[in-house]
């Protein structure tokens, strides 16, 4: 198998490079400083912002979506490329819209796509997506953020959580229930973030950064032409959305290979009773087992994008990825942590803090990458499916 890029492709690596090389700070971590260090943060924030309008300049950030829209027209093999080199720096850019403005490519009307899908591709809008409710992650029949039909539009009522970064969004895509009576009863609806009848309330995940949000709906008025797809049929793009989500686990495993480097190079570097870490056989077996899972998940992402390039099912692939991928980087935290001894727990502002402190941050975060956009046993069920071992739907 040829996994090389093309000439062009790789032309258009080194352009990231150079992009990502002139954007971001010199030896940037990629870890928001969390609220003890706000104005850190609030620095961290601002990079994100910056990073996201810029990378809409350059059509970066649709770059497959069609030119119409605001996109770029590119073959998947350089949405990879960007969002290879993206992931491997920590960069802070790609988690604020792609989503939403898949789904509304796919089944949104051609004013939405217009209204929508260009300023996301513009970098000028960030969005957020709103899907699991305190008694409906894994079991999204269960959804009860209330939509009713008046004259003029939608009403809403009800609650989301853990929606990641809803209060730096302008639009929530949510999932709202139109028919009590059915549990397919889902409808998508885009809402305006500052509407009305809006509240936010910042929950912090187990790294202390307050990334995710409840949000509540109260009495919330929404135009029917913010409607994406039809009504009633919101659980199809659901389902969809989670499998554009399980494909992120790709990305985690771009910045566990960087990780990796950085233990490689640590181990080098440090002298144990004389002789350097890396003569240790345990810790030279457990940095090439990381190797090992490390290069397996990318072959696992070389199959899922030539899938996707050649329009071939991706449910089962992606699947695999975000199961192993998210694993994998919990094995970079806890090889990072064994290897580290002491010095491993230690924040960057720490004088002995090695690796800028990174581990510590990597260990605690990679915990939920086997939760979010679904969790191992959810994508174990896929692998399970249709594409996969064929089993028959769970009942
Ligand atoms: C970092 C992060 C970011 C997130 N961002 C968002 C976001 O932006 N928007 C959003 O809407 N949600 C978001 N979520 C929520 C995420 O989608 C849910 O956590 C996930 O769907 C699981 O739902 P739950 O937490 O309610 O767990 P539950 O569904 O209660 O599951 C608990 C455990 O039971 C298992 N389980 C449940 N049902 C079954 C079954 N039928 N068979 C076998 N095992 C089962 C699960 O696999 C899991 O291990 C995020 C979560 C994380 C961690």
């Amino acid at each position: 198998m040829d996994f090389r890029y093309t000439a062009e492709e790789e032309a258009f690596r080194q352009e990231v490079r150079d992009f990502f090389d002139q954007e971001l700070p010199p030896g940037f971590l990629g870890v928001d400083p969390g609220p003890e260090e706000e104005s850190r943060s609030q620095e961290y924030r601002q990079l994100g912002l910056s990073m996201w309008r810029k990378s809409g300049d350059r059509n970066y950030l649709g770059l497959t979506w069609p030119k119409e829209y605001g996109g770029r027209g590119a073959s998947v093999w350089m949405e990879a490329i960007f969002m290879q080199e993206a992931a491997y720096r920590g960069a802070p850019v790609m988690d604020m819209a792609p989503a939403s403005a898949e789904l509304i490519l796919q089944f949104g009307t051609e004013e939405q796509k217009r209204r929508f899908v260009v300023p996301i591709a513009r970098g000028q809008v960030k969005w957020a997506t709103g899907m699991s409710e305190p008694n409906a992650g894994t079991d999204t029949f269960n959804i009860q953020l209330k939509a009713v039909e008046e004259a003029d539009g939608y009403v809403l009522n009800g609650q989301k959580i853990w929606t990641s970064n809803a209060h730096h969004a302008d639009y929530l895509m949510v999932f709202s229930r139109t028919d009590p009576n059915k549990h397919m009863g889902l409808t998508a609806i885009v809402v305006d973030a500052r509407s009305p009848g809006i509240t936010m309330r910042q929950i912090a995940q187990p790294t202390g950064i307050p990334a995710f949000c409840e949000v509540f709906f109260d009495n919330v008025k929404v135009p029917r032409d913010n409607v994406i797809g039809q009504k009633n049929g919101g659980m199809h793009l659901l389902l969809h959305a989670f499998g554009i989500e399980r494909s992120y686990g790709l990305l985690t495993i771009y910045n566990a290979q960087r990780y990796l480097e950085q233990l490689i190079q640590y181990a080098r570097e440090t002298m144990v009773d004389g002789q350097p870490l890396c003569q240790d056989p345990l810790v030279r077996s457990r940095l090439a087992q990381l190797a090992i899972d490390i290069e397996v998940c990318m072959n696992l992402g070389h199959e899922l994008n030539w899938l996707a390039a050649n329009g071939q099912p991706t449910v089962k692939a992606s699947a695999q990825i975000k199961i192993l991928g998210g694993q994998t980087c919990q094995r970079v935290g806890n090889v990072g942590m064994q290897i580290m001894g002491l010095y491993g727990p230690l924040d960057e502002e720490s004088k002995w803090a090695r690796i800028g402190g990174r581990i510590k941050h990597t260990y605690i975060s990679a915990l939920s990458f086997t939760l979010a956009g679904g969790t191992t046993e959810t994508s174990k069920n896929h692998v399970a499916g249709r594409e996969g071992l064929g089993l028959p739907k769970q009942v």
